[in-house]
């Protein structure tokens, strides 16, 4: 097998690695490239590789940093099964079609406004282009074993990261190499512990926060000082929170802390379609998380929830304190732009930042300090308390990564740490190499590595 490195290379964004293997060639992720301008001018460039030369795709989980590419693969002629967990499948159904969406109208946006460089602004993929997109997905569950091309094996395991999130293995018979997908926290109260790292000769391993350890606060305690003095201010928590997966663990804290009594009584928004659907499909796929049917439904009724556009925009021109929990989760889009507007210039109100906010979006602009945003082509200025909750993340830490690397039966021959910014990834990779005494490394963009298994390895096994 080779192994061509064409996204999330020293970024968290556009995974996409070529494998390659005799005469075929799959392709592990089809992620968007999100955040800063030069990164998201790749989703327009040509792909390295020709699109209808791909013989299938896997996809370790449905965010579009992993999935959102697929609309362009197919347009540009690709047709050939992607696989996917179940779960991921219906999440992928509301994820792409919402992206379709939302580059539609910031398209539209851009032109009605006159603020794009492009004349007219395009859509990168319209929702048509993201359902028949939808059209190529093929469901394996986790644990058996799947022909992706003619020449490998391959296998999900659960990933922990969000709901139907996978690591995969795959196998040509003389070389292995796993794939560790996004890796979730061990002892997240919803979803499922990522499996212990299956023997493999070569490990493709994220690095998120390849430089940072989780804080370790009650995250429930913090939620609730935080809504507390907001409300006490006479003012409104405004949650930019990823739809699918950081929406429903709000849910599941705000549900319980509620019952104990430790909020105040303001009421609690979710104003996000997708993320409605998204807490509708993992009480779908009970088994693929930690939570029984009965707490699943208990927890999503915790929040009312927003459908119509006018509701939403009805929750801006509100005195009363309340909590909204809205997408995009980095502020790059969506509803929550429409609060943040609103919203951001009353220093009563808080905005809660609640995961990674990759460099370039409004939400690393705001976790580092920024005191004015551009929105919609227009200066708001931020006036507004900025909290954030690190430890909510779907991501595993330094420390957790290490371990879960350290949880397999041997040590690979190469590691290749991707989906990390710079210092994250360099970083995680001096760790393997010093901690773990392993051979690591940190690809670049388009980089390709032959996995062939040394002599003197093969007879250690
Ligand atoms: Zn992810």
């Amino acid at each position: 097998m080779r192994l061509t490195f064409l996204g999330a290379t020293q970024t968290v964004t556009g995974s996409k690695t070529l494998v390659t293997a005799g005469r075929s060639k799959l392709l592990v992720d089809c992620g968007l490239f999100q955040g800063q301008r030069e990164l998201k001018e790749r989703n327009w460039a040509e792909l390295p590789v020709d699109p209808t030369s791909i013989d299938a795709v896997v996809l370790t989980h449905a965010h579009l940093d992993h999935s959102g590419y697929l609309p362009v693969l197919v347009r540009k002629g690709f047709r050939g099964p992607v696989w996917c967990t179940p779960a991921t499948r219906d999440l992928c159904e509301i994820l792409l079609v919402d992206s379709g969406h939302l580059l539609e109208r910031d398209a539209e946006f851009a032109n009605r406004h006159g603020y794009s460089r492009h004349k007219p602004a395009l859509p990168l993929y319209t929702v048509e282009e993201a359902r028949a997109a939808l059209r190529y997905l093929r469901t394996v569950p986790f644990g058996p074993s799947f022909q992706p091309i003619d020449e490998v094996t391959a296998m999900f395991l659960p990933a922990g990261h969000i709901l139907g999130a996978a690591m995969v293995r795959l196998d040509d018979g003389a070389v292995s190499v796993l794939f560790s997908g996004d890796l979730g926290r061990p002892h997240d109260p919803v979803m499922l512990e990522p499996a212990r790292r299956p023997a493999s000769d070569f490990v493709v391993v994220e690095s998120t926060y390849g430089d940072r350890r989780h804080d370790t606060t009650d995250v429930e305690q913090r939620l609730a000082e935080i809504v507390s003095s907001t409300a006490a201010r006479g003012g409104t928590v405004i949650i930019p929170a990823f739809a699918v997966g950081r929406a429903q663990s709000l849910l599941y804290h705000l549900d319980r802390l509620k019952r104990r009594g430790a909020l105040p009584p303001i009421p609690i928004y979710l104003d996000s379609p997708m993320a409605i659907d998204a807490s509708d499909i993992l009480c779908r796929h009970v088994g693929d998380h930690r939570l029984g049917d009965g707490e699943c439904r208990r927890m999503c009724s915790v929040a009312h929830y927003v459908q119509s556009v006018e509701e939403s925009k009805s929750l801006d021109r509100q005195t009363m304190p309340m909590v909204i929990v809205s997408a995009s989760g980095m502020a790059t889009g969506g509803r929550v732009l429409h609060h943040l507007k609103a919203m951001a210039p009353d220093p009563r109100n808080t905005i809660l930042l609640t995961g990674f906010q990759a460099a370039g979006t409004r939400g690393a602009q705001l976790h580092a300090g920024a005191r004015e945003l551009t929105i919609h082509g227009q200066l708001v200025p931020v006036r507004a308390a900025v909290e954030s909750l690190d430890m909510l993340s779907a991501h595993a830490d330094a420390d957790e990564i290490l371990r879960w690397l350290a949880s397999g039966p041997q040590a690979p021959q190469r590691t290749f740490v991707i989906h990390g910014e710079d210092h994250a990834a360099d970083t995680l990779c001096r760790r393997v190499a010093s901690e773990l005494g392993w051979q690591a490394e940190v690809p670049v963009y388009g980089e390709a590595a032959d996995l062939t298994v040394r002599r003197d390895a093969r007879s250690l096994v």
